[in-house]
């Protein structure tokens, strides 16, 4: 399997620059997955890299060598679809088999490989049925199968689940992990899916306006986000932002008042706080509500919908003071989950910081706060 490098790349179409300066280096065997708002880039980046779009500036380099002039067919890519794009008219094992069949190999060894791989991908019952006659997950795999017999060096993915049910997204996303894990392959991925990019990534990359705002592993994205943009981006629900006002600073800490607290300033520990601007801005995910130990400020809410999964509860007070809130509750009934005015502890030590422009600021290992 081979590494994808990505050196300065960007694509004009006349005027507008969908994709400005893309650095990226994708090692051999990695599992990257791309994100971003729609119309980003995305798409567009996995083209050029398997050679459906010519690239503007910059180079990619495909298993050390330069694709400038080489044909998709030469790359040694597969690229699987959200639309499947089998042909109608051939069965499942002459879908498989077609890009053989056009390379000019023998029956024999086509058969031998299209079973091979119908065998992993459970499609061997299946192989004589036309692509009318299969359920939608069935002609993903087959559209994935496609893919696997031509032994490609490297694996290209657009939004390869999303015309499935949520059920068999699922259950895709757990048999791509597997296969990924089966085969070694370098694979790179394009979804607007927030579970899909967490769970299937060795890295995630984070796109905005053709531009990598963030390259790094699920947990790197989701604890450390470099800025708000990649913050709010990532996580379902999404972070909240409370403005607040740094109101001292005092060697490591920084105290501040946010409207609708009660209690108390809030104490956090960053690692400059000489440098933070007047206003700033607190980010707390969903998680970041209901500690165990109660510590700290409340935060007054005024619960306008909740939202009931079973396990757990997501309360939305969008009309608060300090801005739109979600907040997670643990499933069992109580008294903070109805709608109306509650006030609701808080773990300020997993609040992310961000200066007025939207850059975070270091924290600190989160230290015992103030009870
Ligand atoms: P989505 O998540 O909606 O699929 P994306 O991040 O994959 O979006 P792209 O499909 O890569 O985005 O498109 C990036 C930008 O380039 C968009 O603004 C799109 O309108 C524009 N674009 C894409 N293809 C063309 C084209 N052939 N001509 C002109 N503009 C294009």
């Amino acid at each position: 399997m081979a590494s994808v490098e990505l050196q300065n790349v960007s694509k004009r179409f006349g005027d507008f620059e969908v994709v400005r300066d893309v650095d990226l280096s994708v090692r051999h065997g990695e599992f990257v997955v791309f994100v971003g708002p729609s119309g980003c880039g995305k798409s567009t980046l996995l083209r050029m890299i398997c050679g459906l779009e010519p690239i503007s500036g910059g180079k990619v380099m495909i298993g050390g060598k330069p694709m400038r002039g080489v044909p998709p067919a030469k790359r040694g890519v597969a690229m699987v679809f959200q639309s499947y794009a089998l042909y109608p008219h051939k069965t499942v094992a002459q879908n498989m088999a077609f890009s053989l069949l056009m390379q000019g190999m023998a029956k024999a060894e086509r058969d031998k490989r299209v079973a091979a791989v119908a065998e992993t991908l459970q499609l061997k019952h299946l192989l004589n049925r036309l692509p009318k006659e299969l359920s939608g997950g069935q002609r993903q795999r087959v559209a994935i199968g496609r893919a696997i017999v031509r032994q490609p060096e490297v694996f290209l993915f657009d939004e390869p689940l999303s015309n499935l049910d949520a059920e068999l997204r699922v259950q895709m996303r757990l048999e791509l992990a597997k296969l990924h894990r089966a085969l070694g392959a370098t694979m790179i991925y394009v979804t607007h899916d927030q579970t899909e990019a967490m769970t299937l990534a060795d890295r995630i990359v984070v796109l905005r306006d053709g531009v990598i705002e963030q390259t790094g592993t699920p947990s790197e994205i989701y604890d450390a986000p470099k800025n708000r943009f990649v913050a709010g981006f990532m996580g379902s629900p999404k972070m909240s932002f409370l403005e607040a006002t740094v109101r001292e600073t005092n060697g490591k800490k920084v105290l501040l008042d946010i409207a609708g607290t009660s209690g108390g300033r809030i104490e956090l520990d960053v690692e400059e706080p000489a440098r933070l601007s007047p206003q700033v801005i607190v980010g707390l995910r969903p998680e970041h509500f209901f500690p165990r130990v109660p510590m700290g400020p409340r935060l007054a809410v005024d619960i306008e919908f909740v939202e009931r999964l079973g396990g757990e509860n997501y309360l939305h007070a969008p009309g608060h003071a300090a801005g739109e809130l979600v907040i997670r509750h643990a499933g069992d009934e109580g008294p903070a989950a109805v709608r109306g005015p509650a006030e609701i502890a808080v773990d300020w030590t997993k609040a992310h910081l961000f200066t007025a422009d939207g850059s975070a600021v270091a924290r600190r290992p989160a230290q015992q706060p103030r009870q």
